[in-house]
């Protein structure tokens, strides 16, 4: 008998991870089954990205590297943010880490204490609330359904601050949701924030540039500058460049709050991988024309994908904005089939249609599930029809 510590009991391994395995095992085992629970683009990474790194073996750049990042790579992620962002970073409030995750792990790590409440609007990234456990701090949960495109308003952000609040997540555009905060609403949550100086922002910008809305994208210190010394932003490599292999994350923020995340770092994994380092750096500052042919392509997938969704008796699906997910409401299917749980519902549909997707429960939003469109437009369609026969043997 291990009696294994509070903290770790307190948390699930992550559910969108646990769907993709179950679906692996499934086609293993001989079954045809389309599995639509990935959170990864479809893409191999840029041919000069791999490149780069083939030449940094070659090199020699196989040692250690400075527990930030290498000079050049912090330096292209303060490029990155003036050219995207008009944000101003120095080196020095940079910190590069082992994937995005890594990146939020280590801010969590160094802002919370025991007791502390985080703000995570829902539906939330799946590691939100188990990191924030994980840290011994309190989720707290603000829910946003589709009725208002699954974004929190200032109005929610307002009643859910308590003296305890220390930190808030935003993540725009949304895994889940593929939806994206607008300048305006962005503008309604500082005026909120304003007032209560105790609040860190938590800006997840992951998926910054699979976004195919008409306005360019907006994060919070964009639309309000007096806010960036409370505001971190958390992006990476992974999903722009299609490199979640790499396993590389930033953090931009306040100085001294960098720092503390850069001992936590040096204490648990010192740098992240120099290979990966160097390939980050060329995707940073080389041609960028990959991450357009991307968005264009899942843009022409989501199209057509909530097209055959809106079709589907018992789904209510809304546009997004950007990403690589849609999001539907199944609660019309959930009655139809007679189950109460979205978790229920994705079994039976694992079982009787081979398509695996991730119940909405796992982003704190019961009554949905998350199809992943990173797969081609054959394999969409497939799946579509799929769903569609499963819920019209139940209509
Ligand atoms: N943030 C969001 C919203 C994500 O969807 C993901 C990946 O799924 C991450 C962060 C973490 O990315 P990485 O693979 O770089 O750790």
């Amino acid at each position: 008998d291990y009696k294994l510590s509070q903290r770790v009991n307190a948390i699930k391994p992550s559910p969108t991870l646990a769907v993709s395995q179950k679906a692996a095992e499934l086609k293993a085992a001989g079954k045809d089954v389309i599995g639509l629970g990935v959170g990864e683009p479809d893409f191999t990474t840029p041919e000069f990205i791999c490149t780069a790194a083939k030449a940094a073996i070659d090199a020699g750049h196989t040692r250690y590297t400075a527990v930030d990042g290498i000079p050049e790579l912090k330096k292209a992620v303060c490029e990155k943010f003036k050219r995207d962002n008009q944000l101003h970073y120095e080196p020095s409030e940079i910190l590069v880490s082992a994937g995005g995750k890594h990146s939020i792990f280590n801010l969590l790590t160094a802002w919370l204490d025991a007791g502390d409440e985080v703000i995570i609007p829902a539906p939330y990234w799946v590691s939100y609330p188990d990191m924030t456990l994980l840290v011994g701090a309190v989720p707290v949960v603000i829910e946003a359904g589709i009725e208002q495109a699954y974004k929190i308003t200032a109005e929610q952000l307002e009643a859910a601050i308590t003296p305890k609040t220390k930190m808030l997540f935003l993540n725009s555009p949304s895994n889940p949701t593929g939806m994206a905060y607008s300048a305006e609403e962005l503008k309604a949550i500082a005026d909120v924030l304003r007032k209560h100086p105790q609040v860190l922002i938590a800006t997840d910008d992951m998926y910054e540039h699979i976004l195919w809305t008409n306005a360019p994208f907006v994060n919070l210190p964009m639309v309000a500058p007096d806010l960036k010394d409370r505001t971190v932003i958390l992006s990476g490599v992974s999903k722009a460049y299609a490199m979640t292999g790499w396993r590389i994350g930033y953090a931009a923020g306040p100085k001294p709050l960098i720092a503390a995340m850069k001992k936590v770092q040096s204490q648990s994994t010192s740098n992240p991988a120099s290979i990966s380092q160097h390939a980050a750096l060329a995707a940073l500052t080389g041609d960028q024309s990959f991450i357009g042919e991307m968005v264009t392509e899942f843009k022409a997938r989501h199209d057509r994908l909530i097209e055959g969704l809106a079709k589907i008796p018992g789904l209510k699906v809304r546009p997004g904005d950007g990403t690589f997910y849609a999001f539907p409401n199944v609660e019309g299917l959930m009655a139809m089939v007679g189950v109460d749980s979205d978790i229920e519902l994705c079994e039976r549909l694992l079982s009787e249609a081979n398509v695996a997707l991730v119940p909405g429960s796992a982003f704190g939003a019961p009554g949905h599930f998350r199809l992943s469109f990173a797969a081609s437009r054959e394999i969409l369609d497939e799946a579509v029809k799929r769903i569609h026969a499963f819920a019209a043997k139940y209509s």
